[in-house]
């Protein structure tokens, strides 16, 4: 082992600095290793070895003692990333509500619109969709979100999504579309158009699924995850935690992620925001809601076991006090929504996050789009206009 390197995948090294041991903490294997071998200079320079944790050792991680856990989730958050900086996205609903899936916890299926009574409305044109672009760019979000209720985007949308990638990076920001389920077609034409990010979550463990979702299934979700990924466009998959889903089944989740070829290189960690006449919305309310500790959990471990990835807090955030978000970002997140709403749910106030980075001395992150894969070009002597395919 390198001098300096946080090595986890070593256990029996000797420890550079007894900074941080902890002889007297036996909990488990994985504490103890981690913290023999901690140092203090873990810096990009000196990443950690990356390894793929199996399920007994996601599940130790859950248990170990919060502080352990946040200490080691943000050593190794610091080891890959700058510290104190977070991206900063906004999220904007291009198609709103009647969507045809049935997920238990939205507001948007039109399998509950009896119950929400929410309001269906059409696309929203492109001019719109760019003014509010602007709007999140000029308030200091790198990367805009654009959300459509759909099963799939139609043949006919394609063109207006594909437009909207491209007016969107023009104003040099960072894109991210959740559009429900691509075929590899149109995940390559979302990649040709520059799209920087797809989302599309897994929502839980593949045990828990049937009770959250019944019209599409996880192997058609690991589909899409697949199509985006070969697309060449970066995997945005997250859960929702507190659904009614026990520890094993966030173990599971976070061991969903590392069973793909690549973890997401963005993973939203949603607290259930409980909306009343949804299905899975009246039972927590009427059962209770899950602790927030276990949701800070739930980042620490995805952030110890995907340490390359950006670990977003995403809805439930509006709910919480100062306090619990700063766990959050201990735990190590480092991306989170701005803005007052997301998609449908309320979110924490943005005048409220500003003061609230202030007071945690957090920086923003700058926007860094992908160039398109496809460029128009023009000869200049004959005219002919032609595309040229860009190296990644
Ligand atoms: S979560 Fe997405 S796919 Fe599911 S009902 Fe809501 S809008 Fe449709």
């Amino acid at each position: 082992m390198m001098a300096g390197l946080l090595n986890i995948s070593e256990p029996n090294a000797s420890s550079p600095t007894d900074t941080f041991n902890n002889q007297n903490n036996s909990h488990n294997g994985l504490n103890n290793d981690f913290l023999n071998n901690l140092t203090t200079d873990a810096t990009k320079a000196n990443q950690p070895i990356a390894r793929k944790h199996n399920r007994e050792e996601i599940a130790e991680l859950f248990d170990l003692p919060l502080m352990d856990l946040l200490l080691q989730a943000q050593t190794i958050h610091r080891a890959h990333f700058t510290a104190n900086e977070v991206q900063i996205s906004t999220l904007l609903s291009i198609k709103t509500g009647n969507c045809p899936e049935d997920c238990g916890y939205c507001s948007q299926s039109g399998h509950h619109r009896d119950t929400t009574k929410l309001q269906a409305e059409k696309r929203i044109e492109v001019d719109k969709v760019i003014a509010a672009a602007k709007r999140a760019k000029a308030s200091g979000s790198s990367r805009f979100c654009m959300g459509a209720a759909w099963k799939h985007p139609s043949a006919k949308d394609m063109p207006y999504v594909v437009e909207l990638i491209k007016e969107v990076k023009a104003l040099g920001l960072e894109t991210c579309m959740t559009l429900g389920m691509l075929d590899t077609n149109q995940a390559t034409q979302l990649a040709d158009a520059g799209l920087d990010y797809y989302n599309h979550n897994l929502d839980t463990s593949r045990s828990y699924y049937e009770q959250v979702v019944s019209t599409r299934s996880y192997d058609e979700r690991l589909d899409t995850i697949d199509n985006v990924r070969n697309s060449g466009i970066n995997v945005c998959s997250g859960n929702i935690v507190g659904m009614g889903e026990s520890r094993d089944d966030r173990i599971d989740w976070v061991h969903e992620l590392l069973k793909m070829p690549k973890a997401p290189e963005s993973i939203p960690v949603n607290l259930l925001v409980p909306i009343k006449g949804t299905p899975i919305g009246d039972k927590v309310l009427a059962e209770g809601q899950l602790s927030v500790i276990e949701w800070i959990r739930t980042i620490a471990v995805a952030r110890i076991c995907c340490p390359t990835s950006y670990v977003r807090l995403s809805a439930g955030r509006e709910s919480l006090s100062d306090s619990e978000q700063a766990l959050a970002f201990m735990a190590g997140a480092n991306s989170f929504f701005y803005g007052d709403k997301l998609l449908t749910t309320g979110n924490a106030s943005q005048s409220g996050d500003d003061r609230l980075m202030r007071e945690l001395g957090l920086t923003k992150q700058f926007a860094a789009p992908r160039a398109p894969k496809v460029l128009p070009v023009m000869d200049a002597m004959s005219g002919h206009q032609s595309q040229v395919v860009m190296a990644e």
